[in-house]
This record gives C-alpha cells, structure tokens and sequence, in this order.
C-alpha cells in the first residue's frame, strides 16, 4: 500500500509497506512553523538580502520563490538585480553594504554568476555570520568541527530535516550519498557523521569513480542520491525497506506532455518504490525543503544577531 507522508506523528503512516515522503507537506508545515514563531517577535522583522545577477532564467525564479516565500512567512526581504556585466569588485561592494547593514540577517548571491566573476570570491566575502546559505569557508569549518552556531547548506540540511521526520532512526545506520559536490554530498556526509542525538550514522560517499556503485548502494540503510544523472539508480540497486531520498532534478523529453519535457530525479522512481520503506518524488521532495531550511537560517540569524 502506498501513503503520502506529512505527520511523522501520524499513527496510520506507520502501519503500511511504503510511503511516497511529501516535501511539499513537510516544508509548508515547517513554513508555518516559522510564521508563527516570526509572528511573536517584537521589534524588526528578521531580513534576507538577494542579490541576483544577470538574467539567467531559472535562477530568476528560484530568487522569486525565495522572496515569495520570505513574504509568507513575515521575513522581510530585499531583492538587488545587478547588469550580467557589472564587475566583480562593484558586486564585492554591492555585498559589503548588506554585510555592514545591522537590519540585514541574511545574505543570498544566487549562483550561477556570470563568467568573468568568481563564485568563490564573492562566497567568501559575504560576512559569515550572514551567510545562510552556508557556503562561507568558516561556516563549513564549523560544519565539520560540530559547531552549531554557524549555518549548514540549505539542500543537505532539508535532507536531513526529512529523513528526521521519517522517525527512521539515524544512529548507526549506513547512509550512502551517491554525488561529492561541495553544496549537497560533501556537506550532508559531514552532517550526518557528527556525534549527538539522532545522526552518529555510518556515512559511505560515492562518486563518477567508485568501481562499484551497485554493490555499495545496496549496502545502504538510508540512501541520498544527488548526481544529476536522470533515473542512473534503478530498484536493483536498492536494499529492501531502505529510505532513499532523491536530491537530484534533471528535465527529460516527454513528447505526451504539452510542455514537451518533464522532471525526474536521479532514481527510478516508479521501480524503486516497490522496495523502500520511504522516498521522496521528483518534483515535491527535497527541492521545496531547500527554500524552507533558507528560512530556517535567517531566523537563526536573526536570533543569534539581536536577541
Ligand atoms: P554536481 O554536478 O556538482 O555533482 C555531481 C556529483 O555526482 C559529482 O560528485 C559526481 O562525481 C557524481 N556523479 C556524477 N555521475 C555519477 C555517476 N554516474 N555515478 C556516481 N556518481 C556520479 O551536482 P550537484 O550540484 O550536487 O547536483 C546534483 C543533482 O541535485 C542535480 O540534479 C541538481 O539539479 C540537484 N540539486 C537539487 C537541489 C534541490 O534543491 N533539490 C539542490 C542542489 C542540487
């Protein structure tokens, strides 16, 4: 039988074979949370600062779904779209005025940037204590120390927020990340390793080079996908009653769909639910916790700077 999730506590969930993990649920409940705990502050609102550049489409609107999603939630926010051809050292300055600004919690350069500027550069130059999405290299210092007080990337830290809100214990199991990037299988990896209540999992990473793959994926109790390869993990490759969470979103050709094309994941998702305990859909899994755990961060932000 198959179940959408959307209360962990919810009795009836845990008495079928599989459920489909909604993200779309979990990240509105989290979304509501956080309205209501931003309704009871005095004072300022808490505030995020996004600087987009140029007139890439799609990072158009994920800037749009983030500001959209500040303004539900009661967090103010303040967009700045700069020319593609403004210069690295005027956008430095751009983000120097959001790092000296004291009403400012948060601040976003939504990436790709254009190809004269460095990624890098203008990552490190937000203020770390701004820095939610969590990019900064003292941010991933802390990250790997177990340092609490900084902030975790957006994407693995919605992982982790769902695979909690599976009720699956994490402790001790095997979790395999298929994908090393520095924004979503690196960082989670660190995550779930630290010690502490709920995470101590045993962390396998793979990558385009493991000899293997199959044989270290079915070896996982919890598996992460994130490689941006469409349907590359098939159900033969997965454990029985595993949870397995797919990060990736890769658009395919789809000739019966008006739009021409349609969105997958990285497992085959149809295949694969026949053997898992939980999964998440490609769209409506992890992408909507991404924007919500962005909001998470510039409330701990805010929390950390004025209160
Ligand atoms: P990336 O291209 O930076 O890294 C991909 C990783 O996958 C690399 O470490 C590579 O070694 C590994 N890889 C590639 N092919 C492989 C294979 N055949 N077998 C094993 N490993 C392989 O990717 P990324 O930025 O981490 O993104 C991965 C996917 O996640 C993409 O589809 C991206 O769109 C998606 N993503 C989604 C969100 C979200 O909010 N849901 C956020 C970030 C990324």
């Amino acid at each position: 039988m198959v179940k959408r999730y959307i209360d962990r506590y919810h009795p009836i969930l845990y008495s079928c074979s599989m459920t489909i993990i909604d993200g779309r649920a979990v990240a509105q409940k989290i979304q509501d949370e956080l309205k209501q705990e931003i309704s009871q502050l005095s004072g300022r609102p808490p505030c995020l600062a996004v600087i987009l550049v140029g007139d890439n489409g799609p990072s158009r609107i994920y800037v749009n779904r983030k500001t959209k999603a500040c303004e539900e939630v009661g967090i103010k926010s303040i967009k700045r779209h700069l020319e593609a051809s403004i210069s690295e050292d005027k956008l430095l300055k751009e983000v120097e005025h959001f790092n000296v600004n004291p009403e400012v919690d948060g601040i976003l350069v939504q990436l790709p940037l254009p190809d004269h500027i460095n990624d890098s550069r203008v990552t490190r130059w937000i203020n770390p204590e701004k820095d939610v999405d969590g990019f900064h290299p003292v941010n991933v210092g802390k990250m790997l120390i177990g340092e609490t007080n900084g902030f975790f990337p957006c994407t693995p830290l919605g992982v982790k927020e769902l695979i909690v809100r599976t009720g699956v214990e994490i402790q001790g199991k095997n979790i395999v990340i298929v994908g090393r990037s520095n924004i979503v299988g690196k960082p989670l990896a660190a995550m779930l390793l630290q010690r502490g209540q709920g995470i101590d999992a045993t962390v396998t990473v793979a990558h385009r080079f493991t000899s293997d793959l199959k044989e270290i994926t079915l070896g996982a109790d919890i598996l992460v996908v994130a490689i941006g390869v469409p349907n590359h993990i098939s159900a033969d490759m997965i454990k029985e009653g595993a949870v397995v969470i797919d990060v990736g979103i890769n658009r395919i050709e789809d000739l019966a769909r008006k739009s021409g094309s349609r969105l997958v994941g990285d497992v085959d998702f149809e295949k694969a639910k026949e053997k898992c305990s939980f999964i998440t859909p490609v769209p409506g899994g992890v992408g909507p916790m991404t924007i919500a755990m962005l909001l998470k961060n510039t409330l701990k932000s805010y929390r950390q700077s004025v209160l």
